[in-house]
């Protein structure tokens, strides 16, 4: 059996930023286990490659959720990353952290050493900003962050008509404010996806300190007296184990994190009983708090042929967008799941913090990974940024490679639903705005037919889904029934940390993957900070 100093398991988004930041150590020997396999393909790395990537079990674990009356009882799809870099190696590459006013709430909910102004210079130390260095802004990180660089009539004429509706320009949403309508900024390099994977763990791998093991699955991790000392995988059949001498450290993600946890004796006690699990700490808040935000898309059919949906089947545009793409590094191929939207407020909104955010494209599918319609299409959707409604995962078998039970309750609040109705009257008000009406002349999805709040709010149920933002699972806090602590230590178990999105106490207002690589940046940092405590006084280990 190998030893090492760190073991990480999970090179998604935020375990690519701790292997790189331990690693950094030639000291310090760190292993890192990833479920999937390398990020070699083409479609991972080409931004638009997305709608390829999403659903390809080659790069993507789909889970399903419970059905409930909040989805109309059908049960959503969930892909997540099992692949080197995670999510981020699939998801939509849109960049946007969240309002100040998220992490001050993680603050005041017990996460201490977590508010706005204390994870910004986390933010502005992990990014390469296309768009210069400021208050808020890095220069020097290893993530390339872009502004847009794809220009479309249609959304051009959305943006304007959400200013006529009264919302203000906004020409950085990773600035002062989130409210207000202007264009994402994307992790691209110059043309490619800048994944976890391409910007923290490519260069780190060439370092002889630091091992990736691919195709490894974790199975739980090996306690003894109360500390981490190890974790067991398989691979291609066989069982595996490694013992680490500092610290475990668990970035599986949302989902399975809290698996890891549990299928290890750490969790509800009921659910660890059920299963024959033997208990090692109880901790009832694992695998609860399962937050996400839920999305409606509204489609419309326009009445020009401006949509990406006519320029892909036109060779001579196609043609162009591919010279554009290799030669200049932009048009529509450097574009991911977003391209405009913003951050508005529905009557239910308190203090003028927006309370639904828009993501905007102009191109329509039924869902991400089928083809573009044969129709003129455009999608403007829109999800709650604060959603009430709390979830949970739960291991249902013993066996790891078994998928837990993802119970998201979406839509479980009255204000959530009323929210989501008001949202939807929003989108339609911009829709109906002088720079925008004239280019329409169809909304197939929703449907006009739908108009009352109890018909919208069936079609929010029938129709809606996950943007694939699942997070808080392991929550920290100050509390006892928190998960972790402030610096993201398990409570119960020593020498056992998990850093990824599922530390999140309550669900950021935007996307989730600039927030977690902060998380990253943040809890390696720590991690880092105990090694040179415990090194300095040796003495207070024993
Ligand atoms: C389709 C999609 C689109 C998205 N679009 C956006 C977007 O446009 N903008 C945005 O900000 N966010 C987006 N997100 C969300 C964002 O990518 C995630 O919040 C973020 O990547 C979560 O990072 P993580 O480190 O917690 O988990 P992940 O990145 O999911 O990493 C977890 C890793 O752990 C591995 N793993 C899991 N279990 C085990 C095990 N037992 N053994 C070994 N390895 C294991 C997995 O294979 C995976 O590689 C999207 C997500 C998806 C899935």
């Amino acid at each position: 059996m190998s030893d090492y100093d760190y073991i990480i398991v999970g090179s998604g988004s935020a375990g690519c930023i701790v292997a790189n930041r331990l690693s950094a150590d030639p000291d310090c020997r760190v292993l890192l286990l990833e479920a999937g396999g390398h990020d070699r393909n083409f479609w991972l790395k080409l931004p638009v490659g997305y709608f390829k990537a999403i659903y390809d079990p080659r790069f993507s674990r789909v889970f399903e959720t419970e059905p409930s009356e909040g989805d109309g009882h059908r049960g959503i799809a969930w892909p997540r990353g099992r692949i080197v870099g995670g999510s981020s190696s699939i998801n939509g590459l849109v960049y946007i952290r969240g309002q100040h006013e998220d992490f001050d709430d993680w603050q005041s909910l017990g996460a201490k050493g977590w508010s706005y102004e204390d994870i910004l210079p986390h933010f502005r130390r992990l990014e390469n900003f296309q768009g210069g260095e400021d208050r808020y802004h890095g220069r020097n990180g290893e993530l390339p962050v872009s502004t847009l660089r794809n220009d479309n009539a249609a959304c051009r004429a959305w943006v304007e008509a959400a200013q006529q509706y009264g919302l203000p320009a906004n020409g950085d949403f990773n600035g002062e404010t989130t409210h207000g309508v202007g264009a994402y900024h994307l992790s691209i390099g110059r043309r490619f996806r800048a994944s976890a994977a391409a910007a923290f763990l490519r260069p780190a791998l060439k370092r002889p300190n630091l091992t990736l093991i691919t195709k490894a699955l974790v199975s739980r991790v090996e306690i003894e007296h109360g500390r981490a000392t190890g974790v067991t995988w398989s691979r291609e059949g066989q069982s595996h184990s490694a013992r680490s001498r500092c610290e475990v450290i668990l970035c599986a993600g949302a989902l399975q994190t809290p698996q890891i946890l549990q299928l290890s004796g750490i969790g509800p006690e009921a659910l660890l009983k059920e299963h024959g699990i033997p208990i090692v700490a109880v901790s009832p808040e694992v695998g609860e708090n399962l937050q996400d935000h839920y999305q409606i898309r509204l489609l419309l059919k326009l009445n020009q042929k401006i949509s990406l949906n006519d320029d892909v089947r036109n060779p001579l545009k196609l043609a162009k967008m591919g010279l554009d793409w290799l030669a200049k590094g932009t048009g529509p191929l450097t574009v991911g799941a977003g391209q405009v939207g913003g951050g508005a407020c529905t009557r239910y909104a308190a203090d003028g913090r927006p309370d639904i955010q828009f993501n905007v494209m102009p191109l329509s599918v039924d869902k991400p990974g089928t083809p573009l319609h044969r129709y003129s299409g455009f999608t403007a959707s829109f999800w709650q940024c604060h959603p009430e409604s709390r979830g949970a995962v739960h291991i249902q078998s013993p066996d790891p490679a078994r998928q837990p039970r993802i119970a998201p309750n979406y839509l479980s609040t009255a204000l959530d639903r009323a929210v989501m109705v008001d949202g939807v009257r929003i989108l339609r008000d911009i829709h109906e705005q002088k720079a925008f009406r004239p280019l329409w002349d169809r909304e197939n999805v929703i449907g006009a037919d739908r108009q009352s709040d109890a018909q919208i709010l069936d079609a929010i149920r029938t129709q809606g889904g996950t943007v694939f933002h699942p997070v808080g699972t392991c929550r920290m806090g100050s509390d006892a029934g928190a998960v972790l602590d402030p610096q993201l230590r398990v409570r119960g178990v020593e020498a056992l940390r998990v850093i990824d999105a599922s530390v999140m106490p309550k669900i950021t207002s935007a996307n989730t993957n600039a927030a977690t690589l902060m998380i990253a940046d943040k809890g390696a940092g720590m991690i880092l900070k105990d090694a040179r405590r415990n090194a300095s006084a040796p003495e207070e280990r024993l």
